[in-house]
């Protein structure tokens, strides 16, 4: 079935017309048809519209395809933070209402001037604020390998849609690992590229010095694919990065003898649940006899990242949210005067995350605690940044867990902020020092306590690594060299 290919399979087949456009689509539909009764992962998809641009990409291709549309014809769809024209755009979130985007974010005109078909819109927390998809306003989604537990997020109608095949590669949106952490709970490849390396244009904002777009996908390859693709500078986002964009994905030849990866000692420590530790450890054995050499390295900052991402994250939000006031655009509840048009709308718009975020944010920046808190949090982050630089000047990138277990049930931690926030222990730092960040799989945990019912005694791990401003290919390389050597993404949810 097409569904189950990566992008690059999927993109040879289509060139060789072994297989049209719409059977891919209409592959995807039907998987999705299928499982969303029990994954939720889409919020919203156009499939008449999807059938139309395959039959367009069918064209094209019994014509000899396109040099230029290096994805002409494959699926793609992309989380609920990223404006594509003619699609409605939610964050999540009942805020929006019935919003329509009216253009295209400039990822997503990457992608369709490169032949994508963007089927539909993946489920998140609201606006992004979550590690487990169970702050959207749409309902929770549900991890394909297993329906009982969280798929991560905010990310997690991406990861999730991977994972089962009901897409070939998604969109998300990395701010503090929203990327990298549901792709490892659900088996994906999860890519934060550096800051600024991608242009934020048409993604809604959640905290600007800190969002990127990242790639869900199922190999690595992919991922350098779509890189290629989405990358670059942009006029409409000045802090788009000018340097020009490699061909990552012809750079993937499973050598990287002589490349030094540093493990860093902070990150082994504390919670981390026995299997995870275990997984990283081989995989460390695995970069070792591959040639890669692997020493340890310190980020004595760590352990302030958390602290501090929560109130430059919060602070951010709580000035980016304001514009949603019921008057410019998506839900209004009217009110007698402008104020209380403002109080109905934001407070039966916004879930109880969101408005929690706001107030922290906005009490961090007030007058009298900005100094005390957000100031101070931001010394921190320069001194995060400072580790990392000095870190790589010893290695070309680390290696770490993505999370401290595998996924957790649905509803074990949503009743607790602060546990939920510390499921981001591990891929919060890449944000704060603007650093990128690629998950690869790297093994299972069997689950002890699993009920009968169950559809899987098995969870994903996820191996992360991070790499120096700019270091994609780097990552990618290694991240590639990796998963030819280990069966783990090869593995398929029991769906
Ligand atoms: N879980 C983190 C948060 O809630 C990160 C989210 C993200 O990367 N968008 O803020």
């Amino acid at each position: 079935m097409p569904n189950r290919l990566s992008v690059s399979e999927l993109s040879a087949r289509l060139a060789r017309c072994e297989v049209s456009a719409r059977q891919a689509v209409q592959a995807c539909l039907d998987q999705i048809q299928r499982l969303e009764p029990a994954i939720h992962a889409f919020i919203s998809h156009l499939p008449a519209d999807a059938l139309e641009q395959a039959d367009a990409a069918d064209q094209l291709l019994a014509a000899g395809g396109d040099f230029a549309r290096p994805l002409l014809g494959v699926p793609i769809a992309t989380k609920d933070v990223i404006a594509v024209q003619g699609h409605p755009l939610n964050c999540g979130s009942k805020i929006l209402g019935n919003f329509i985007s009216p253009y295209d974010a400039t990822a997503i005109a990457k992608l369709k001037a490169a032949g994508a078909i963007i089927l539909g819109r993946l489920n998140m927390d609201e606006f992004a604020m979550g590690s487990s998809t169970e702050n959207s306003a749409f309902g929770p989604t549900r991890n394909p390998w297993d329906t009982t537990r969280i798929p991560g997020g905010s990310s997690g109608g991406s990861a999730a849609a991977v994972a089962a095949d009901e897409i070939i590669a998604a969109l998300g949106s990395d701010t503090g690992g929203s990327v990298r952490q549901p792709a490892a709970l659900c088996g994906c490849v999860g890519l934060k590229p550096t800051y600024g390396r991608v242009s934020r244009y048409g993604l809604v904002a959640y905290a600007s010095s800190l969002d990127q777009i990242g790639t869900c996908t199922k190999t690595v390859r992919d991922a350098a694919l779509l890189l290629e693709v989405i990358a670059g500078h942009d006029p409409r986002d000045s802090t788009s990065l000018p340097q020009a964009v490699p061909s990552y994905s012809t750079k993937l030849n499973g050598e990287i003898r002589g490349l030094k990866v540093g493990l860093p000692k902070e990150y082994l420590v504390g919670g981390l649940d026995p299997q995870v530790k275990a997984a990283v450890a081989a995989a460390v054995n695995k970069f070792e006899e591959l040639g890669a050499e692997v020493i340890e390295v310190s980020l004595p900052h760590t352990d302030y990242a958390i602290a501090s991402y929560y109130i430059i994250a919060t602070a951010e939000a709580s000035a980016n949210l304001a514009r949603f006031d019921g008057v410019r655009y998506g839900a209004r509840v009217p009110g007698e005067d402008t104020l209380e048009l403002y109080c109905r709308t934001r407070g039966r718009g916004f879930g109880a995350e969101v408005k929690r975020r706001i107030i922290l944010g906005t009490y961090v920046l007030s007058g009298g605690y900005h100094d005390a808190y957000y100031l101070r949090a931001q010394k921190v982050r320069t001194l995060i940044r400072r580790d990392f630089l000095r870190a790589f000047e010893q290695v070309d990138a680390l290696i770490t867990p993505t999370t401290p277990t595998a996924a957790f049930k649905l509803g074990e931690k949503s009743g607790d902020p602060l546990q939920m926030y510390l499921e981001d222990i591990f891929t919060i730092s890449c944000n704060l020092a603007g650093i990128c960040g690629l998950v690869v799989p790297c093994g299972f945990a069997s689950v002890t306590d699993a009920p009968p019912a169950a559809r899987s005694m098995r969870l994903p791990i996820g191996l992360q690594l991070l790499g120096k401003p700019l270091g994609e290919e780097t990552l990618l390389r290694l991240g590639h060299a990796y998963e030819q050597a280990t069966p783990w993404h090869l593995e398929k949810p029991p769906l």
